[in-house]
Parts: C-alpha cells; structure tokens; sequence
C-alpha cells in the first residue's frame, strides 16, 4: 500500500475535460491530463484492500464486476504513488495488451468495484492507467521487437479490432507467424471506425499498430474475407484461423417509411466521418464544412438518434460537431434512477442515468438533455421526393410479460410528430454476420455469437477459433482484449501442446 492515509487525505480528483464551448468545435481528445504529483496523490488513494474487487472481473447478477483483464490494480497503484512509473508500466503490462485504449474508452469497471467507491468515492484507476502508459511511450518503454525465435507455425487473425489485435501481439510474441486480414482500408476494428476520434484520437491506434508491424505482424487490408479470400485457401496458407470479425449486424427500425432517403445506422455514419478526418490529415475546419458526406450536409439539419446508449451518445456528440441544428435521442427504456438501488448494491455495476459528453454538449448548445426517455418510432414521413421530414413516435409503457419478460404498451394519447432531416439507427447489434460464419462453417447460438464451450474459444471447427463481440455479442474494448489474449493462450496451446501465455 503506498500511503496509508491517501484515501483519508486525497480526494478523487478525475482529469478535466475541455468544456462543450470549446471542445464542439473539432474533434481533438477533449480528456485534459494532470500533472504527476496530482496523479500521485490520486494513486495514494488506493487502499490495497485484502480483496481487491477491482481486479477480481466476476461475473454477480449477471454483470461484470471489476477488470475483466484482472489488471493488479492496488500493486500498478502503490508503484505509481512512489513514482516509479516504469515499473508500474511493466506491471500494467503483465496482464494487458493496449492499456492507450482502455485508458481513454473503458467505462472502468474497476472502479465501480472499487472498496474505496463502496464509503466514498473510488481511485481514478483509469486516468492513472492512461498517464503509466502514455509515461511509458514518451520514455520509450513501449517496445515489441521481433521475437528471438519463430516457431515455424502460421496463424491467420480475421478482423483488426482489439480483440484481434490482443491475439496477434500474444501469438507473435511466442514466435508464431501472424497475419491479420482486415476488410477496412485501415486497421483498427471499432477502435479505428466506431469510437469517434475525441475519445480516441486514431494516431493512437496507427501508434500502436506501427509497433506492431514493426514486430513482425502482417496486416492485409481491404481484405474482405469469405469475398475476397476462401476459408479453403486459409486453411491451406495457415495452421489456425482465429475470427475476430466483431458483432456489426445492426438492429434495425421496421417502421413504415424506413425506406426514406436520410436514414442511416449508426456505425457507418461514425466511419465516414472518421475516415473523412483521417484522409484530410486531421483538418477539422474541412471536416466541419465538408457537404460531400453520403447524408451531404449536416449543417442546420434536424437530427434523430434512435437509441439512448453509448453509440447514441457518440451519434450526438458528432452530429453536434458537424452543426447540426438540433439532435433528438429517443430511447425505448425508462431513464436509469440517478442513485443506485437497493437492489443493485456495490460491488455489482451501478445502473444510474449518466450524462455522458455528447448529451452534455447538447445541454450546452440546445439548452436540454437530448433524450426522451419511453419512447419509440414508429413511422418515417417522407416528402414527395422521398426525403425524410419527419418521425412519428409513442410513448412506452414497461411492463412484465408472463414469461418474465419486458414488453411495452403503447400509451395512449402520446403520439408526436418530430420534424427531421437525418435519423441515425444506434438500436443495437444483432450478432455476427452469416458470411463469415458460413463460409467456416462455425456453429452460431441464438444471440448470432459464435458457439463455443464455456470459456474457450475453439469453434465447432476444430482449427478455427473465435474472439471478442464475434464470441459473446457486442461488448467492451476490455473485454474484446481479455478475449483476444485467452484465444491467444488457447491457439498456442493447440499448436505446440502448452502455453505460457
Ligand atoms: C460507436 C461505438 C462506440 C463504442 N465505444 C466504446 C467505448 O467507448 N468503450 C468501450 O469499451 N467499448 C466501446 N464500444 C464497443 C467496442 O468498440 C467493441 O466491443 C470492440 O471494438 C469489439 O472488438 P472486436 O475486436 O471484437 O471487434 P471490432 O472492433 O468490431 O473489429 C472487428 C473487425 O473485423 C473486421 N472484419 C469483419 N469481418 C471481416 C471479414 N470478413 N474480413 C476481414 N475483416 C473483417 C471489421 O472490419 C472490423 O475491423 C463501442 C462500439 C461502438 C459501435
Ligand atoms: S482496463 Fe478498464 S476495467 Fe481494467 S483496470 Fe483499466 S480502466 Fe479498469
């Protein structure tokens, strides 16, 4: 334990962020950092309980608590607090592959497990996890270099998202020979084209996949596999295939009028404008004023994100920066109560509403929170032209069905019309897509994940194995890591007889 008293003495002091006036105004990280005596104080803060639940990443009532990496939080946090940043780099990276990622994008389930939130507020283990790595790259610690010896076996990884980039680090660190098919132009899963570049700014991503080319890893872009390459010609070329192909099947709004020009899920509209950032060197006055995105222009357009959670805030975020007139989020469940129920004690994820930075700007440019809360589509109204002006929506009402399940009742009396010129779909991921899944022959459950035993990841063929939201639905980025590694572990042991990874 670093400081006995630190958490008596140390409030939580969480890094700032650039406020919504400022920040609106492109799309730079808006996360500012602190300077390292504060960072220390905040590791102080760490209590290094006897169990250290935010470590622990268990499964209680159905949801996960503390890190699903099982990073040594208390022990990265002691190091820290004496300033020994390179040691608790190289402690952080025991258990972890991109700690850059996670430091910026994970929602921190080690915090909300943290015996320190249980009384008062947890350690900002996150923003201390981002300033150890970004400490280690400025100091040049991060290194991967060639593995000294090459096992002679040859390992294809589908789909360049963390989940495939945590299996690829591990299996060529072992000396297995590695290369990643990507069907993108650019590597990088969702990391690169989901999550919008002011949360993650994708030099971060290109950062790291430099190290990793440089290490000896092949990456094949705009390789659509199963289209543009046979499962057969794979399996002659490798030992192992590992899909790593995500969860991207969006669900879908099947109201009448879904085929007005103006519609677009979620996903796609976030790569365009991160690839359009990224083709114009990162040039956010081009990007703001560009009319040529496939929804031409946003400006003074009337925005609908159908669906209230993490995709739908980042749909806001970047519809706000592209100048929208105004945007709308409409979700279908009740709003979250702001404190935590009895029913749902620490350590177990707290389920609060939270007002996350793209609902926060636009309380800031349009003067109220962007959701309503119970609510639905249920047409599209077009013009005669056949553009979108308009959704009607109703109101929900939750109720249990008989078989224990949610549905809900339309509520009489509350029907609206919303004038709109550009819905985004961010409703949810209905599983895998059939193409690939088919084209391996792998078996897939009912949710569209691929099959496999509890906690493995060989697939029902047997030199194919999966990884990340392709295995258990659409996630986190630490979990897709956590899933790449075990994959890694599970591949090399199917090839050499054991594992040391
Ligand atoms: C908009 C959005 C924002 C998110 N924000 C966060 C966040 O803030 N924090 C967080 O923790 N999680 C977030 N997530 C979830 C997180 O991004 C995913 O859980 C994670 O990226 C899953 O990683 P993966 O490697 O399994 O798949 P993905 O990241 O989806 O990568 C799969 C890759 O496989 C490629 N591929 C698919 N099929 C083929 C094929 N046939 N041939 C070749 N390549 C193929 C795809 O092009 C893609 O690059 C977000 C998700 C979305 C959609
Ligand atoms: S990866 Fe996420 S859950 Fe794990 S320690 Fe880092 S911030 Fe916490």
């Amino acid at each position: 334990m670093g400081k006995p008293t630190g958490f008596m003495e140390y409030k939580r002091r969480e890094t700032e962020w650039v406020q919504p006036a400022e920040r609106i105004k492109n799309f730079d990280e808006f996360h500012m950092n602190l300077n390292l005596v504060d960072r220390q104080q905040q590791a102080a803060r760490c209590m290094a309980c006897g169990v250290p639940f935010c470590q622990a990443g268990v499964m209680i009532s159905g949801m996960a608590s503390g890190c699903p990496l099982h990073n040594l939080v208390p022990e990265t946090n002691e190091l820290l607090y004496h300033g020994n940043l390179e040691q608790a780099y190289r402690r952080l990276s025991k258990t972890h592959s991109f700690p850059e990622f996670t430091g910026r994008v994970c929602p921190a389930l080690c915090e909300a497990a943290c015996t320190c939130g249980h009384i008062m507020e947890p350690v900002t283990t996150k923003d201390n996890e981002k300033d150890i790595i970004e400490y280690a790259f400025e100091h040049g610690l991060v290194e991967e270099g060639e593995p000294k010896v090459r096992t002679g076996k040859k390992v294809a990884v589908i789909g360049s998202g963390p989940s495939g980039l945590a299996c690829a680090q591990l299996l060529n660190r072992r000396g297995h020979k590695v290369t990643v098919y990507e069907r993108s132009d650019r590597p990088g899963g969702l990391l690169r084209y989901g999550i919008p570049n002011m949360k993650l700014d994708k030099r971060i991503v290109d950062r790291r996949i430099e190290l990793m080319k440089r290490s000896g890893i092949e990456f094949l872009c705009s390789v659509n596999v199963g289209v543009d390459i046979k499962a057969e010609e794979l399996y002659e070329k490798y030992d192992r295939v590992v899909l790593c192909c995500g969860a991207s099947k969006p669900r879908d709004i099947t109201a009448p009028g879904r085929e007005a020009e103006g519609i677009m899920f979620a996903v796609p509209f976030l790569k365009e404008v991160s690839k359009k950032l990224m083709d114009n060197d990162y040039d956010h006055k081009k990007i703001m004023s560009a009319k040529d995105f496939s929804f031409g222009s946003m400006k003074g357009k009337n925005v609908i994100v159908i669906g209230g959670g993490d995709t739908g805030n980042d749909c806001v975020g970047t519809s706000i920066r592209l100048g929208a007139k105004s945007v709308t989020q409409i979700e279908m469940m009740p709003a979250a109560p702001s404190e935590r129920l009895a029913s749902n004690p620490w350590p177990e994820w707290p389920k609060v509403l939270k007002t996350d930075y793209g609902q926060e700007e636009a309380i800031f440019c349009f003067g109220k929170d962007p959701r309503i809360f119970s609510t639905t589509v249920t047409d599209f109204i077009m013009d005669d032209k056949g553009a979108l002006k308009a959704v009607k929506t109703v109101g929900l009402e939750r109720k249990t069905g008989k078989d224990g399940k949610a549905i809900f009742d339309h509520v009489e009396g509350s029907e609206a019309e919303l004038p709109t010129d550009i819905v985004l779909i961010a409703a949810g991921f209905l599983g895998s897509e059939e193409y690939v899944t088919e084209a391996f022959g792998v078996k897939v459950n009912a949710r569209g994940n691929v099959e496999t035993a509890a906690e493995e990841f060989q697939t029902s063929n047997e030199n194919v194995f999966v990884a990340g939201d392709m295995h258990r639905g659409q996630s986190l980025v630490v979990w897709a890591i956590a899933e790449g590694r075990k994959a890694a572990a599970a591949v090399d042991e199917s090839l050499v007889g054991y594992t040391n990874l």
